[in-house]
């Protein structure tokens, strides 16, 4: 099994490993694969499966990520792998992130390098995006540290499910990050997400106070549209700053979720204004 070192695990007798990077805590006997497909049990070791292995590359405005209050109107080269640690029903970048589609090798110092040649376009720095990157973790550990090197930003664009330990050994890394918080009841993240919300809300707590951080609710009618859960998800955030940019992004059916169907976007507005209650910045997205 081919596979760079991985990082967070712990050897739990007779060749099995713990994976111990996110909350899911995979236990892994040797030739499994953890739920993210991104780590595996190698004779008794962890690896990353998809480390310098890239599915999307691409130079995207930064609103794009979204971040709309960390150098607006700028570019940054956004890359992805394959693999993550939820399981949504809903997933709009299913096919990357829920199956290993075909991809290119590149070294980190490759990535650095591409950073730096874009910086006449635009370019700020690396985005890590499009599937999961908290399940990239070396990759982008590596790419994030040669990128702050050149004096260029990086930009995480995660579901926030990772434990405190291996964020903090990024975060002083990382200048933005967007984090989905993708409903407030911890219903939702069991059943369509199979992950748990209180990891999410201590990351958003935990990347918050280091770094720039917005955060995104994807709305789908029924499930984490009422305009009680919007309010209270809204006044969380709050808590934490009223300053702290929330988008609120309209669902379309995809992967698995083929019902209910989009909503208006007039329904959108209307949660915004809810939450401009709490929060100073709210965007809608996919409007
Ligand atoms: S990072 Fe992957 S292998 Fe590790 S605990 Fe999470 S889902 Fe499992």
């Amino acid at each position: 099994m081919a596979g760079h070192p991985a990082m967070f695990f712990e050897e739990t007798g007779g060749g099995d490993v713990l994976c111990a990077l996110c909350p899911q805590s995979c236990a892994l006997k040797a030739g499994q694969t953890g739920l993210c497909l991104a780590r595996a049990n190698d004779a008794g070791r962890l690896v990353s499966l998809n480390y310098g292995r890239v599915s999307a590359l691409a130079l995207d405005p930064i609103e794009k990520k979204p971040l709309r209050r960390f150098f607006p109107g700028s570019m940054i080269l956004s890359a992805g792998s394959f693999g993550c640690n939820f399981k949504c029903r809903f997933c709009q970048n299913w096919s990357i992130s829920q199956q290993e589609p075909p991809l290119r090798e590149l070294t980190a110092q490759q990535l650095a390098r591409l950073a730096r040649e874009t910086v006449p376009d635009g370019n700020i720095g690396l985005a890590f995006t499009y599937n999961e990157p908290l399940v990239w973790f070396e990759f982008v550990y590596d790419c994030a540290r040669l990128n702050r090197e050149q004096g260029l930003r990086n930009v995480l664009v995660t579901n926030g499910y990772v434990n405190p330990g291996p964020m903090a050994e990024l975060l002083p890394y990382i200048d933005a990050m967007n984090i989905d918080l993708k409903a407030f009841s911890p219903g939702f993240y069991r059943s369509v997400c199979s992950g748990r919300l209180e990891p999410v809300m201590e990351t958003i707590a935990q990347c918050a106070a280091a770094c720039h951080v917005e955060v995104t609710t994807l709305l789908i009618p029924g499930l984490n549209d009422s305009a009680q859960e919007v309010a209270a998800l809204a006044k969380w955030l709050a808590g934490i700053s009223p300053e702290l940019p929330l988008h609120l992004t309209r669902y379309h059916p995809d992967y698995r979720m083929t019902a209910p169907p989009q909503p208006g976007r007039e329904q959108i507005f209307e949660l915004a204004g809810l939450a401009r209650q709490s929060l100073r910045y709210v965007y809608c997205g996919n409007c």
